[in-house]
Formats: structure tokens, C-alpha cells, sequence
């Protein structure tokens, strides 16, 4: 088997009809009124949470600033703060909800780091499994798969207000 060393891939919800800044992240800070569609689990004045639709582990999710910028460094500290914050919270549920047995967070700033999306930054969380790379195998590109998602984005939605 082909040894997964890097612990997530960037690969996004996909949106037909143009993008504000061309990218998608912006589109979904400012598409407030299709969560479910869009599968946002989260937003404040700050960011905003959405599930990866096409996740090697199911119940990856992303922290998104609603600020477009491919520089962490360009990123209001306050923001950040809040941010890494919430993350701290949101690793408890992935262990509850999820029943994570270890967690990845982690960003990916620049393409040569290997960012799907470059120039809007985003905070990866993911739960891993002892066994995740033949769950992997098993499961991926499989219609289970899509039954999972719908089922695991309504599961962290109905739980994540209690953690944040
Ligand atoms: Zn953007």
C-alpha cells in the first residue's frame, strides 16, 4: 500500500456560477443562506467551518477565515487567535462525536506546502483511526462514502454549538 505521508489533501466543495475573488472560500463567507447545501457546520464574525467533500478520512473539516489572503502572516492576529481557539475546542469533538482516536490539524500556506486552495488560508482538522489508511482503501470512491458524509455533517452540526 502507498504510504500516506501526508496526513490530508485539499480538495473542496465545488460551486457552479462565478466566485467572488475566483475563489470558492470567499464565495461560501458570503453564500450565508445555503449552510446545508454548502455544508458549513459554523460561522461567527470571523470564520467559518465547512466540511471537505472530498476528504480521505470522512469528518475532515476546515477553520476559514472570512478574510481572503494567501499569507498567514497578512491574517488580523484576533482573527488567528480565535481561530486556533476554536480548534482547541473542536479536537474534543472529534474524539466524542467522531470517536477519533488521534486528530491532524494543520495548514498548508502555499502551493510548494501543498495547498489545494493557495490564496485564501485555511486550518485543516481531520480525525484519524489506527486503521485509517485501509478505511481508506475500503471505502473510498464508494456510494457508502456519500451516505456517510450527509450522515457525519449532521452529526458534527448537531453537536459542534455545544463545543464552540
Ligand atoms: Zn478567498
Amino acid at each position: 500500500m502507498q504510504q500516506l505521508y501526508s496526513p490530508w489533501r485539499d480538495e473542496y466543495v465545488k460551486i457552479d456560477k462565478k466566485l467572488i475573488n475566483d475563489c470558492v472560500f470567499c464565495d461560501i463567507a458570503n453564500s450565508t443562506n445555503d449552510d446545508t447545501k454548502l455544508a458549513v457546520l459554523f460561522r461567527n464574525k470571523n470564520f467559518f467551518i465547512v466540511m471537505n467533500r472530498y476528504p480521505y478520512i470522512p469528518g475532515h473539516f476546515m477553520i476559514v477565515p472570512n478574510f481572503h489572503t494567501a499569507n498567514l502572516e497578512d491574517l488580523d492576529m484576533a482573527v488567528w487567535l480565535d481561530m486556533t481557539k476554536t480548534a482547541h475546542k473542536l479536537v474534543p469533538l472529534l474524539k466524542d462525536i467522531l470517536k477519533a482516536q488521534g486528530v491532524n490539524i494543520g495548514m498548508n500556506l502555499g502551493k510548494a506546502a501543498g495547498a489545494g486552495i493557495e490564496k485564501h488560508i485555511h486550518l485543516h482538522l481531520l480525525p484519524r483511526y489506527k486503521a485509517d489508511t485501509n478505511f481508506i482503501t475500503t471505502i473510498a470512491n464508494t456510494r457508502v462514502y456519500s451516505v456517510d458524509f450527509d450522515k457525519i455533517y449532521k452529526k458534527l452540526l448537531q453537536n459542534i454549538k455545544n463545543y464552540i
